[in-house]
Parts: structure tokens; sequence; C-alpha cells
């Protein structure tokens, strides 16, 4: 259990949505879509890019990304990659229809207007979803990729291959809003690479997680 888990805990729903999963959609082996439903997520404000930060069944805090929200219907999804052990990952293997589901938002994160290219890995599937974006995908996992991107709506490139998503993310570029998310390390190697292709460095980045780092957010 985390420190702001145990605090968000504590103060339950005076800040906390609760809701339960509705359905879990198995879309690749370590990929879901988990719906969630409950009145609580009625007359929310929700703008796409926005996260929330969901408080696990062991009490730790992990964040993702609304993929749509039915604020009349009280209605909203994650897509959730499962990456190895630890909580979040555990919690996208585990989850199933009736389990609660608590958390705080949603809360302001990336903001894209008109059309853009989301760039990031297996996470920010469901930023490129909300967004409704084009995505330049970094992976590791291509049965992930297969079940997500969508013919020409994204491109998707080996993890490691920073020189070709800096190239796809070039040929992408042109009229569109670029939002850059997902592995810390990634990111930064790009901005190197974006500036020698002409591509100025956007406003809205921000890594969602890192190597060796627990919970970034
Ligand atoms: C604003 C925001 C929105 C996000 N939206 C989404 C979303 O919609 N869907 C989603 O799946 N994730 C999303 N994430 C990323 C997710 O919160 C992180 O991957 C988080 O670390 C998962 O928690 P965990 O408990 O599984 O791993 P942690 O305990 O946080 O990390 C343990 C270790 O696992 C490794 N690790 C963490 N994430 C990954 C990964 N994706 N691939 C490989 N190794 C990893 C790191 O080395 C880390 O040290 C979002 C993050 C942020 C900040």
């Amino acid at each position: 259990m985390s420190a702001k888990g145990r605090v968000l805990g504590a103060l339950g729903r005076l800040v906390l949505r609760e809701g339960r999963v509705a359905q879990v959609i198995d879309l690749a082996p370590r990929l879901c879509r988990v719906v969630v439903t409950g009145d609580d997520l009625r007359g929310a404000v929700w703008v796409p890019g926005d996260k929330a930060q969901i408080v696990l069944p062991d009490r730790s805090v992990r964040t993702y990304t609304p993929c749509s929200w039915d604020a009349g219907a009280g209605a909203t999804s994650f897509l959730v990659f499962v990456h190895g052990d630890a909580p979040g990952a555990a919690w996208g293997r585990t989850v199933r229809p009736g389990d609660p589901v608590r958390f705080l938002g949603p809360q302001r994160s990336l903001r894209a207007e008109g059309p853009c290219v989301v760039v990031g890995d297996e996470t920010a599937f469901g930023l490129a979803e909300a967004l409704d974006a084009f995505g330049v995908f970094e992976v590791s996992d291509h049965a992930a990729a297969a079940a997500f991107v969508r013919e020409g709506r994204g491109v998707v490139v080996p993890r490691g291959d920073l020189s070709a998503v800096a190239d796809q993310v070039a040929a992408a570029a042109a009229g569109r809003a670029l939002v850059l998310a997902g592995r810390a390390s990634s990111i930064q190697g790009l901005r190197p690479l974006l500036a020698a292709r002409g591509v100025p460095w956007p406003k809205q980045v921000k890594a969602y997680w890192a190597d060796g780092k627990r919970g970034l957010d």
C-alpha cells in the first residue's frame, strides 16, 4: 500500500468516485478493456486526455486514461496494458465484472485540440482513442498492437528503434498537433531525433512510466 493510497482510502467517498466493472474485454493476452459504470460517474466533466488515479485492491494508486466518458449513463472505459507483476499490471490481469473500482478523477493531464498525433507505447493506446488521434507506437507487444492499431489510424515500430519512430512522427506531424506519452526514456531519446528532422518539441508531453520507478504519476 502506498502513502497516497492510504490517504485516498481514508478520505474515501469524499474525494473518490466509485463504480463497478461492467465488462472486461480481453483484446490480446496482455491488453484488456475495462468498462466501469456507476451513478458516481454520472455528471462528471471529462475532457479527452484526462486521467484517473485508480486505488487498486492493495491500495496502491496507479494512473490510467479514460478512453471515453458517458456522463449521462455513468460509464467509462480504460485500456490496460499488462506488463509484469506490479500492482497495476496485476489488476489488469485479475480484474473481473462486478469488482468495485475507486478512483480520483477525471483530472487534467494532456490536451489536444483538432487533429493530433499521439506518440507513445502500449500505455498510450487509451490516450490515442480518447483524442481520436493518429498514433505512432513504439511497442514490445505486437499482439496488443495488432489488436488496437487499425489500418490508417496509426503505425507500429518495434521497441528500441527510436529513429524509425522519429521518421514516422516527421511523416505524420504535418498539420497535426503532437502529444508525447509513454516510456520516459523514449520521450527523452526522441528529443534530439525530432529536432534533427525539424519537428518542433511539443508542449503536450507526459511520461507515463519509467524503468525502475513505481507509480510514476
Ligand atoms: C497520466 C497517465 C496515464 C496513463 N494511462 C495509462 C493507460 O490508459 N493504460 C495503461 O496501461 N497505462 C497507463 N499509464 C501507465 C501506467 O500508470 C504505468 O505503466 C504504471 O507504472 C503501471 O503500474 P504498475 O503497478 O503495473 O507498475 P509500477 O509498480 O508502477 O512499475 C513497476 C515497474 O514496471 C515497469 N513498467 C511500468 N509500466 C510498464 C509498461 N507499461 N511496460 C513495461 N514495463 C513497465 C517499470 O520498470 C517499473 O519500475 C498511464 C500513466 C500516466 C501517468
